[in-house]
């Protein structure tokens, strides 16, 4: 019987260590093509290579990482932001294994005696353990539960029932109950007010997706005490990766084809075209940007049908330079949840020897495609006058800034997967090996949004591989 703390080291063993014995050189070697040098291709070619396999990652960008990326240039000496994945909550296994294995430092993304606040019909509410007053339409029950009341009444006595339902033998089917409703749809139906709906949508609003989806997010933040960032930036995650793994950069795949005997990997490099051959490939493009790619791969119909509906939130983040992180002074993270267009601010986590700071207007629902349609300028003109009702020292602290649309990124073309009622089953069927076509990435796995879900996504390609 292995102690806990063996247990644990087994559990968070690297796949390759764990099956690198069953890979005892009767299984043969194949050589494997993977098209997208995101976490999760990085992280399949990383483990197949392990392994002993010969795995090549055909990357379109000249840069490895996909939404994984620290972005520095724009900013004043020691500011950087993180235009994708920002934080590591502290019950995200792989992903903190990955980092710690890469020999990589993490660290406290905000300071944990800080406090979460809400700016609501424009007043401020701080989530430090003191009375709530919601200037929202609750029942007197409601108000006396505040927000956490809330979230135990509904979402965790839903995520109970979640578990009680199979949760630990099969995470999708046990969500299929409430994969109909929207999630605010869901919500009112248990009894809640306008007001508590509203408040325990804030920020992404109750037609976003399904109550299954919502509820998915929300299970995979169960437990979170506190999150991290690694050091000099996330984006040193999938650099190192990708430092020891084969990358070909400016190779964008055009065609995956496969027959009973391989498959040929097309991809389309400067001027020229180049074929690849293979005993396997991994897909694992975002499906906005698959296109016409597996037109040619027989895949079944359910399997381009989920690809070809899967929808994207198209987040936008607008970074605002700041001269000093004010908030802070004031028992502020700088994360502020708001009934404002922006949805949420929220604080830069890669600040070093500077008193300067950013806030990132961070919306994901409907107010991202309208900061799409306006120009950079725009977007921070607009983020700071919302930024302002909420801190007025912006007034004063104001440096600059950029803004970043991840569904006008021709690589990417949306930001995260969700699904909308009806849909929770998706994941399984985006995710299912089809022939000798495995699909990897964050929208093929139950952490969706999360680089988690990438990381998950690769492990399980790499056991359909080396079965
Ligand atoms: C705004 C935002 C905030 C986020 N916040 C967090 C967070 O705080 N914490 C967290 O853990 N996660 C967060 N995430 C999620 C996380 O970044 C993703 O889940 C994860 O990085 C996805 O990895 P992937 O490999 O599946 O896909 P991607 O990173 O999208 O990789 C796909 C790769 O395919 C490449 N590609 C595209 N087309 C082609 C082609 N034709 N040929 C070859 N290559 C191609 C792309 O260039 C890209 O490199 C966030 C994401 C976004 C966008």
């Amino acid at each position: 019987m292995p102690t806990r703390r063996q247990a644990l080291a087994l559990l968070l063993s690297p796949i390759g260590q764990r099956q690198e014995s069953r890979n005892d050189g009767r299984r043969p070697t194949q050589r494997i093509i993977i098209a997208g040098g995101g976490l999760a291709g990085l992280c399949a070619a990383y483990e197949l290579g392990r392994l002993g396999h010969d795995a090549i990652v055909l990357e379109a960008q000249m840069r490895p990482g996909g939404r994984v990326r620290t972005l520095r240039d724009s900013f004043a000496q020691g500011v950087s932001v993180e235009a994708g994945a920002a934080r590591i909550p502290n019950t995200h296994d792989l992903t903190l294994h990955y980092a710690r294995e890469m020999g990589l430092t993490l660290e406290p993304a905000v300071p944990p005696e800080l406090h979460t606040a809400y700016h609501v019909r424009g007043r401020r509410i701080v989530m430090d353990g003191k009375a709530e007053d919601w200037p929202l339409p609750l029942t007197g029950e409601e108000r006396r539960e505040g927000l956490a009341g809330l979230r135990k009444r509904y979402i965790e006595a839903a995520l109970q029932k979640v578990r009680e339902r199979g949760f630990a033998r099969d995470e999708l089917a046990a969500f299929r109950d409430w994969d109909r409703p929207t999630v605010g749809a869901w919500l009112r139906s248990e009894g809640a007010s306008e007001g508590a709906v509203e408040l325990m949508t804030l920020g992404m609003g109750p037609e976003i997706g399904s109550a299954a989806w919502y509820l998915m997010y929300s299970m995979n933040l169960a437990g979170v005490r506190e999150s991290f960032h690694i050091q000099g930036g996330n984006e040193q995650l999938p650099r190192a990766l990708a430092a020891r793994v084969n990358v070909r950069y400016g190779c964008a795949v055009t065609a995956i084809e496969q027959t009973e005997a391989g498959v040929k990997v097309i991809a389309r490099r400067g001027n020229g075209i180049e074929v690849f051959e293979a005993a396997r490939a991994v897909c694992a493009l975002p499906c906005p940007v698959i296109g016409p790619a597996l037109d040619g791969a027989r895949l079944t119909g359910a399997k381009m049908a989920a690809i070809r509906s899967q929808r994207y939130s198209r987040s936008v983040k607008v970074f605002l330079q700041t001269r000093t992180r004010f908030w802070r002074a004031q028992g502020l993270n700088g994360s502020v949840n708001t009934d404002l267009p922006i949805e949420r601010l929220m604080a830069g986590t890669g600040e070093t020897g500077t008193e300067r700071g950013t806030l990132a207007a961070f919306p994901i629902g409907a107010y991202a495609a309208e900061l799409e349609s306006m120009d950079d300028a725009e977007r921070v003109r607009t983020a700071l006058e919302q930024a302002r009702r909420i801190f007025p020292e912006m007034g004063r602290e104001f440096e600059g800034g950029v803004s970043k649309c991840w569904g006008l990124d021709p690589w990417q073309r949306g930001a995260f997967a969700i699904h909308g009622p009806g849909e929770i089953g998706n994941i399984a069927t985006l995710a299912r090996p089809e022939g000798r076509i495995h699909f990897a990435g964050e929208h093929t796995s139950r952490w969706t949004g999360w680089m988690q879900a990438a990381l998950e996504s690769a492990q399980r390609v790499v056991r359909e591989i080396n079965a």
